[in-house]
């Protein structure tokens, strides 16, 4: 069954959208891939580059063991299957990015196979996408079209860099799954360190295959989107191509299975060629490489070094403070933002803590841009706010002032409180004449609270006015109740 808001609304009725990703992720790694030639963000034109990625005739690839043992990795963190033995295939076609005339990539044999991905939607249920493949393979150069009028120039520092290409299958059903997929695999990548995930850099992009359908109909044509990367703009492409397609079904037409770019600026996807089939690219085994024969100890001692992933952190933030899946869930969306949880709940109410990190510190440190590791504010700060919450030392409503000074550099919070006599009142001796006098100024209102007790609320506030917010509403309530109950 297809929930109903997951439909698109056609003319002709309610069409189904099905989409599968193919995610292409760099791998982190100092190497290429299959060359000595350092990888990095910044170098000059065409500094990176050995004669292997040139393809200088009679230059042999040597396979990067990183690389490897990285897609080995990520292939365990998506609980996917390793496959001990694997291969590489040429995959045959021209491009001037390209200077080998074939990409060297992995086809009948992948060296991981099926896996899943478990994504939650923003109201915190989850979904499973089912991961077909992860095949190990080189990236392409680049072409600067933008430098010169007449010419177009090369630049081969990307030429033979590693990438892993993620297939899903067909899983998801609207653009926000999609998005959310992609979102909970970077995180994934992130944590395993087998990819940094910078979107903008182009080091994370997808592939998406978009067709349409009506509910319960065999699968149909999909065009395939190349190269989205932000989430934004993914999310827009499926939006465009599902209902261009409609369109074209609805109108007696077909869909001709097809490569589309999507252009953000005009936002709509445009044929770039018709989709090659398999047999077009001419696959055959790399005769320059051999066959890769895993070590099975190999992997195990892989699989010990993997730290704790998203799922599981999640479910432990929930069993061993008490969170909600949400506070987990947003906690766990940075390792960097867990960590810091953790440090700042040593011995301190959790939940309290956890709101101070997933709101008020996460909105100042968004406001500035800055991340969590560059917060002024630091664990054991969040920490003794948190303490003087507990003590009754200052209320909620004061933290925050108290916390908007700790961000500006005034001091920790003790120092805060101190210098600026931000203390709780508690001392019923200094209260006691408040009271009396209110309720002496105001006979009306305290005859009513006789009847209504909610009408004490009146009192507490005044009071809170007349303290400046620092009496303890606690000890407050129960003076009121006294004089007036
Ligand atoms: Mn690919």
């Amino acid at each position: 069954m297809v929930e109903k808001n997951k439909l698109i609304e056609g003319r002709t009725g309610p069409w189904e959208v099905v989409l599968g990703l193919e995610v292409h992720a760099q791998v982190a790694s100092n190497a290429k891939l299959f060359s000595g030639a350092a990888v990095g963000f910044g170098a000059g034109p065409n500094e990176q580059v050995s004669l292997v990625d040139a393809a200088m005739p009679g230059m042999l690839p040597v396979i990067n063991r990183h690389c490897v043992e990285q897609a080995v990795k990520t292939g365990l963190g998506l609980k996917a299957q390793i496959n001990l033995k694997s291969h590489f295939d040429r995959k045959n076609y021209f491009y001037p990015d390209l200077p080998q005339g074939y990409q060297i990539s992995q086809y009948k044999h992948p060296i991981v196979g099926e896996g899943e991905v478990i994504v939650e939607h923003d109201d915190g249920s989850t979904f499973m996408v089912r991961i077909e493949r992860l095949h190990l393979e080189q990236d392409a150069a680049k072409l600067l079209h933008d430098q010169d009028p007449n010419s177009t120039y090369v630049d081969l520092n990307r030429a033979g860099t590693a990438l892993m290409e993620i297939v899903s299958m067909p899983d998801m059903r609207c653009s926000e799954e999609a998005a959310a997929y992609v979102k909970k695999l970077r995180t994934i990548l992130i944590y395993l360190g087998t990819c940094d995930g910078d979107m903008e850099k182009g080091n994370l992009r997808a592939d998406v295959n978009v067709s349409v359908r009506k509910v319960g109909a065999e699968l149909g044509t999909r065009c395939e989107i190349k190269n989205v990367n932000s989430y934004r703009y993914i999310q827009a492409a499926i939006e465009y191509e599902a209902r261009r397609q409609i369109e074209i079904l609805e109108d007696g037409g077909k869909i001709d299975q097809e490569t589309r770019l999507y252009d953000p600026t005009k936002n709509e996807t445009r044929s770039m060629r018709s989709k090659e089939e398999a047999h077009d690219y001419r696959y055959f085994p790399d005769p320059d490489l051999l066959p890769l024969d895993l070590d099975p100890a190999w992997v195990k001692a892989i699989e010990a070094t993997l730290p704790e992933l998203p799922d599981a952190k999640k479910a432990r933030l929930q069993t061993q403070y008490g969170l909600t899946a949400y506070d987990a869930q947003v906690l766990i969306t940075e390792q960097a933002r867990a960590d810091f949880f953790e440090a700042a709940a040593k011995g301190r109410d959790a939940k309290l803590t956890a709101n101070w990190v997933t709101n008020d510190l996460a909105a100042r440190l968004t406001a500035g841009g800055l991340d969590i590791s560059d917060s002024p504010i630091k664990p054991d700060g969040v920490a003794e706010l948190v303490q003087m919450i507990e003590e009754g030392v200052i209320s909620s409503k004061i933290a925050k002032d108290v916390f908007e000074r700790m961000w500006a550099g005034e001091g920790r919070a003790r120092e805060v409180v101190e210098k600026q006599g931000l203390q709780q009142v508690s001392d019923t001796g200094a209260l006691d004449a408040i009271i009396d006098k209110l309720i002496a100024d105001n006979p009306g209102q305290a005859a009513q609270v006789k009847e209504k007790p909610q009408a004490i609320g009146w009192f507490v506030g005044q009071v809170m006015k007349e303290t400046g917010g620092k009496a303890n509403p606690g000890v407050i309530n129960q003076m009121l109740k006294a004089k007036l109950g």
